[in-house]
């Protein structure tokens, strides 16, 4: 009989990392996934609350709660407990397409809403969750489901990330043929050209990729619509067309120096490029020995930071706009609202480990570049802010006098977010869009049989959501193809 307090007897663990001084010598992920009977252990944790939030998976106005794939998360603990890790699988696989890919860089929006969260520390899901899928694909448990039963209708999905597979997987288990068509060489979109590989291996990706291929998806790398393909003929080719483009177009800093800044997009991508092709990066995008400077307080700079430790860098500071934020969570961000806590993610664990300091800036801002006499990039004098909250909301800031520093710089990455889908792919598929994304009805958009879904969509978000919409896109295709039927 499973004992429903044993997150009163049994501490909280996540996975076991290697340590910063070994991993920073290499690209190999950073964490291993728990041992069959850690993972019993964490899941006894689970107090089966009986009205548990974390599987809950919605949005009321700021309040994001829960697993955005409504995974069934108190059944699988439960599973894994009794150590029925094959059972938890199916049960895995009922609402996530790709646990192998959340598993390991989910915020796990799930924690922060897990009812022991309240004046605990939450059940490890994200970690269980990965540890069942790593378990299952070991085990020779997930194998290709193949159709027995082919429908007449074809399927053309452009863009290869989360969205673009997870609609690709549901349409082609419904019995479509689904062609999936991507500019880049490699298929997975950011979880191949974006996510570093010591975050999720590139041979994880290229796993499921070739499960889905064998399942029966086609997949065209190489092939950018509207330009080599237009939009109109994939139109006139196929039932329904799916863009799953992705959000990609940079945010810019502008008046920088003309040379030693870059964007963070371009460096992961081509860091990574060189991994998987052995292509050599240029030298704006090689670090070793440099004086690195990463402009964003958010996780694409973490993930910056922690590729310029492996390159060799000399020196690597973040700066952020905001403040610092706390250990405890603010009166506006309670249970079972996604945490916004200070925590030492992996590539700050390295910076401290190599440099004895958090590379984080925060309430910084730079006044001005240092350039030597060809213009590349020196150094940079910062000032630190005060956030100032007027009565009406507004927020401002003022620089504090005394505060100015200044950093040597030889790099500069900008990663500051991203404004919505690439210009230059919105002027060739000519749909409408709305602040920059793609404009839908029930992820319909203004043009008969196309749809958009993901982060086109939504702007720049998470996997977890992008596996979502691409599993609600493909309902929105089956009554498209139904009504088609219906119509003769
Ligand atoms: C650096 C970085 C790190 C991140 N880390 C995390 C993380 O740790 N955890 C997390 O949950 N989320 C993370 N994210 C966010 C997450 O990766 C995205 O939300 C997710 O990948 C969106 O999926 P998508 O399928 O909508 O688009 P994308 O993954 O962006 O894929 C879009 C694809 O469309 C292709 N494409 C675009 N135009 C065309 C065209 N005209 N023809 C053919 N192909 C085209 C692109 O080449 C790309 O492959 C990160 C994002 C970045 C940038
Ligand atoms: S997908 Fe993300 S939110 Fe959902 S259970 Fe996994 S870690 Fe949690």
């Amino acid at each position: 009989m499973n004992r429903r307090d044993q997150f009163m007897h049994v501490p909280r663990k996540s996975g076991t990392e290697r340590a910063s001084s070994e991993r920073i010598g290499d690209f190999e992920e950073y964490k291993e996934r728990f041992s069959e009977a850690e993972a019993s252990t964490q899941a006894s944790r689970c107090m089966d609350c009986g009205t548990p939030f974390c599987h809950v998976g919605e949005t009321y106005g700021q309040v994001k709660i829960g697993c955005p794939v409504y995974n069934l998360i108190p059944e699988w603990n439960l599973l894994v407990e009794q150590g029925n890790f094959q059972e938890a699988l199916v049960r895995l696989q009922q609402t996530n397409n790709f646990p192998e890919f959340t598993g390991r860089v989910c915020p796990a929006p799930c924690e922060g809403s897990c009812t022991l969260s309240i004046n605990e520390p939450a059940v490890s899901i994200k970690h269980i969750e990965r540890t069942i899928i790593d378990i299952g694909f070991e085990k020779g448990w997930v194998q290709p489901r193949i159709p027995t039963v082919r429908s007449q209708y074809r399927i053309a999905i452009v863009g290869s990330g989360p969205a673009g597979l997870a609609a690709a997987d549901q349409l082609n288990q419904a019995g479509h043929q689904v062609t999936v068509f991507e500019r880049e060489d490699q298929i997975g979109g950011l979880l191949t050209y974006g996510i570093p590989a010591m975050k999720l291996s590139k041979d994880v990706v290229a796993r499921r990729v070739r499960l889905l291929e064998t399942e029966g998806i086609l997949f065209k790398t190489g092939v950018t619509i509207g330009l080599d393909v237009s939009l109109d003929q994939l139109k006139a080719d196929y039932e329904a067309v799916i863009l799953c483009v992705g959000a990609t177009e940079p945010r810019k800093l502008l008046d920088v120096p003309t040379s030693g800044v870059g964007y963070a997009m371009d460096y992961l991508t081509s860091v990574t490029r060189q991994l998987l092709t052995g292509q050599p990066v240029q030298d704006q995008h090689e670090m070793k020995g440099k004086d690195v400077l990463v402009i964003g307080g958010g996780d694409t700079g973490a993930d910056c930071v922690a590729t310029a430790l492996r390159q060799g860098c000399r020196s690597v500071v973040q700066f952020g706009k905001h403040e610092m934020p706390g250990t405890v969570r603010a009166t506006d961000n309670m249970w079972p609202d996604t945490p916004n806590l200070y925590t030492l993610d992996y590539g700050y664990e390295e910076a401290l480990a190599q440099f004895g300091r958090d590379p984080r800036e925060y309430l910084i801002a730079i006044e001005r570049y240092t350039t030597s006499e060809t213009g590349q990039l020196t150094g940079v004098w910062t000032v630190h802010n005060e956030k100032i909250r007027h009565p009406d909301g507004r927020i401002e800031f003022q620089a504090i006098p005394g505060t100015e520093k200044y950093f040597p710089v030889d790099t500069m990455l900008i990663a500051i977010g991203f404004s919505g889908v690439e210009q230059d792919v919105l002027r060739h598929l000519a749909v409408e869009t709305h602040n920059g994304k793609i404009k839908t009805t029930s992820y319909a958009t203004n043009q008969e049989g196309v749809f958009a879904a993901g982060d086109a969509r939504r702007g720049q978000s998470l996997i977890v959501w992008a596996i979502r919409e691409g599993r609600e896109v493909a309902e929105a295709v089956e009554h498209h193809l139904r009504a088609l039927q219906q119509t003769g």
